[in-house]
């Protein structure tokens, strides 16, 4: 079972210090940052997703790459330019478009040859053909008549099938080396079925199965049962943004041997309350916003709601208290009580505080064994600033890698024999 990390260019910034909260006046940060597999040793995924519409952007939008970012991606290829390259191995990366940025479009909006242009260019090693999402789950109609289902629905299904043809077509004529992946989408375990099978006689030897990310876990196991009876022998499937680790077994017996998600590393600052994993739970982060660099609070002190002086001594006190009690020098409730009245100056009416002394009692930083905790220790529970939350993330997806490969070993009888070293 191989999991890929959608790239947004989140990397961090090795020369931050965490007390002065000053970088080096000599980071160049294309050379010097750090992406979480040069981080975390061993690499917390088994290869790297990257989107077209990120590096791209959209028909009339630019993405989240510069211009210069976006040059050297496609002079040097992905390899090279994600440092992918650890001793003997490489991580591979795999391309895809996007899909869920153009859902609310007609059609596609990228050519199935600037699909092409953009994967043999940056030198992918899998590139997943065109497709667009389904919107929409209903098992019911599968005992419906075939008219009962949207036309959109059938529209975009057999759309997603054409242009998997068209790729497949011009990908021979243009001799391209990246290994070919269709998109199979549907409302119901029969109409996914029903694709798969249109895709494996297109000559689709990798499916993945898109627009899965909102339906529950039964409706997808279900659909994946259907699947799986109309699944030639040697071909495999992808899930495309489901990251459910605890059904990873049976996801496997039922043909998946890839999948992709973001949410171990964006729920660090994202999340009201999962923002720190560990093997078997997760903890909310202590939030300390920045006086400086945080525009709410900027526009606040403005408008003369918030005094400047007092939200910087109390931002001050939580990251010394924060410090103090990692070395045993005063308690939770000392924390918890500058924390709170920060918070409260901010206008921030929610009470954390049972939730922070779970966090702060549990000291699950101090028994982390990854490269992120044992370097920076306390820092890395603090919800503040792009380095302390973007390195939560990296430690994410390191817990991540270790649940998966619990999940996968957990019990024998796995049919694919495939398992994370
Ligand atoms: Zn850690």
């Amino acid at each position: 079972m191989r999991f890929f990390f959608p790239d947004s260019q989140d990397q961090v910034d090795p020369s931050f210090d965490f007390k002065t909260e000053q970088r080096s006046i000599y980071r160049v940060r294309q050379r010097d940052d750090r992406y979480a597999h040069e981080l975390i040793q061993p690499p917390p995924y088994d290869g790297l997703l990257v989107s077209k519409p990120i590096v791209d952007g959209l028909p009339g939008s630019s993405g989240k790459y510069t211009g210069a970012q976006r040059n050297r991606l496609y002079r040097e290829g992905a390899h090279r330019f994600f440092r992918l390259a650890n001793g003997s191995s490489t991580l591979p990366v795999m391309g895809d478009c996007g899909a869920f940025t153009y859902v609310r479009e007609h059609e596609p909006l990228y050519t199935v040859d600037e699909v092409i242009d953009f994967y043999d260019g940056c030198q992918f090693d899998i590139g997943i053909a065109p497709d667009h999402v389904v919107f929409g789950y209903d098992a019911a109609l599968d005992k419906a008549p075939p008219q009962d289902v949207p036309e959109d629905w059938r529209f975009r299904q057999q759309l997603t099938v054409s242009l998997a043809s068209d790729l497949l077509a011009a990908h021979r004529n243009r001799k391209c080396t990246f290994e070919p992946v269709a998109v199979a989408h549907g409302w119901s375990p029969e109409s996914y079925a029903v694709s798969v099978q249109q895709l494996q006689e297109i000559g689709y030897r990798r499916i993945a199965l898109g627009g899965m990310v909102p339906l529950k876990t039964p409706d997808i196991l279900d659909s994946l049962k259907a699947v799986r009876r109309v699944l030639t022998p040697g071909t495999e499937l992808h899930l495309l943004g489901v990251t459910r680790t605890a059904h990873v077994q049976e996801f496997a017996r039922y043909g998946v041997t890839s999948f992709d998600s973001t949410s171990p590393f964006m729920q660090a600052f994202k999340d009201d309350k999962d923002n720190y994993y560990a093997l078997d739970r997760t903890y909310v982060a202590i939030r300390v916003p920045q006086v400086d660099g945080n525009t709410k609070l900027r526009s606040m002190i403005t408008a003369g709601a918030v005094d400047q002086q007092k939200a910087r001594r109390l931002e001050r006190t939580c990251l010394e208290r924060l410090r103090k009690f990692d070395n045993e020098r005063c308690t939770a409730s000392d924390v918890i009580d500058a924390v709170c009245s920060y918070s409260a100056l901010l206008g921030d009416t929610k009470d954390r505080s049972a939730v922070y002394a779970e966090t702060l009692e549990a000291r699950p930083w101090s028994s982390c064994t990854c490269q992120v905790c044992a370097t920076i220790g306390v820092e890395v529970i603090i919800f503040r600033g792009a380095d302390r939350n973007r390195r939560r993330g990296f430690h994410n997806l390191a817990v991540f890698a270790s649940r998966l490969s619990r999940d996968l070993n957990a019990a024998p009888a796995l049919n694919t024999g495939a398992t994370r070293a």
